[in-house]
């Protein structure tokens, strides 16, 4: 359910009826294509991106959880069209031990991975410094045509998970940065592990992203018991409780590493668009006609052929000097498409045993 609303998010901005879309219970940014991972089953952000990819030629993706966005990256890093840009904290054996400054990218996305490994305790200031400074750098680099902004709330002081020191102002700053960018916006929500800042974070916001001041003052609800820690204000003071190991030096060595990388984007790339791709709905019927396809194929290919010898298992392949008979053209051992009989192929060059002049013949 939270995939399908971060996709129908992506789509109101492609469809360019919402400037903003916001998906509080989306931003599960561990999960993989082949396995789960921390807590996130389906990665609706990669979801969501590559539907936006089918009308934004480049997509900026930001993550301020506690943890590194490994999931998204990894899903991106060889993709010059998404940016991916995490704050995190890295020591190596916190979750999930990915993020370190040097990991950027590769092949055709080396410097679009971004990543700033932070350590315990950071304050608003140093939080806000680094992150305006790296982000006005980022847009002014790669230009994105869109932005997703994953808004973790385990970065918060006092989180039962994070280290962090942040405000939920400040927290709400980044959004608020991010939003003044004035570009097509996807926000998600992410880790977050004392439940009732989770939601005054969230509710912050929001009102954030709509434009509106709401008051200090939580309003009397039935969930008043879960705020009376702080006499029911939607800004606790959550900062001090960790010591901030970061220093000014360690952070100005982080900003001039990205500015290092980001160098060598050398402009924002351009993206050829001739065709729009399907979308998933389209996709899946691509797949099933293409099923449909290879059915008809197979049927079609074993019709009306000779029957060599029938103690010869079908699709068995005989090559080199077992190949008695040397007078049908080569065909290598995986080529498709064989409707109605031989065809020649290029061959396999260094696979399997036999070297890459070694040609194999299908009998069927
Ligand atoms: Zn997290």
């Amino acid at each position: 359910m939270y995939a399908g609303a971060s996709l129908a998010g992506a789509r109101k901005l492609c469809a360019r009826t919402t400037d903003i879309a916001i998906n509080w219970s989306g931003g599960l940014h561990h999960a993989k294509r082949g396995e789960p991972s921390g807590f996130c089953y389906v990665n609706d952000i990669v979801l969501a991106i590559l539907e936006m990819l089918r009308f934004f030629p480049r997509v900026l993706y930001i993550d301020i959880d506690i943890h590194h966005g490994d999931g998204v990256e990894l899903a991106f890093y060889q993709s010059d069209r998404v940016m991916t840009v995490s704050f995190h904290k890295y020591t190596g054996d916190f979750f999930p031990g990915t993020g370190k400054l040097d990991d950027n990218g590769h092949g055709a996305g080396k410097n679009f991975a971004l990543n700033v490994p932070l350590l315990d305790g950071i304050d608003d200031d140093m939080y806000l410094t680094i992150f305006k400074t790296v982000i006005e750098d980022t847009v002014t680099s790669f230009r994105p045509s869109a932005i997703v902004l994953q808004c973790g709330a385990d970065s918060l002081g006092s989180d039962r998970l994070g280290a962090f020191n942040l405000s939920i102002a400040a927290h709400g700053e980044c959004v608020n940065f991010v939003r003044g960018f004035n570009v097509p916006l996807l926000v998600l929500g992410g880790g977050g592990y004392t439940l009732r800042n989770v939601c005054r974070c969230w509710t912050y916001e929001t009102s954030v992203l709509v434009g509106v001041n709401i008051p200090n003052e939580l309003p009397r609800t039935v969930y008043d018991s879960f705020f009376a820690d702080s006499q029911w204000k939607l800004h606790p003071p959550l900062s001090g409780r960790v010591e901030n190991q970061n220093t000014p030096a360690s952070l100005q060595k982080i900003i001039v590493g990205i500015r290092h990388k980001l160098r060598y984007l050398q402009g924002a790339p351009s993206v050829a668009m001739q065709e729009i791709p399907p979308d998933i709905q389209g996709f899946l019927k691509e797949e099933e006609r293409t099923m449909e396809e290879m059915e008809d194929e197979i049927s079609t290919a074993s019709a009306g052929e000779q029957r060599v010898d029938s103690s010869v298992a079908r699709n068995e392949f005989f090559g080199g000097e077992k190949d008695v008979d040397h007078d049908s053209p080569p065909t290598p051992p995986h080529s498709r498409g064989t409707r109605g009989g031989y065809r020649r192929g290029r061959g396999n060059p260094g696979a399997g045993d036999g070297g890459k002049d070694e040609y194999l013949q299908r009998r069927l």
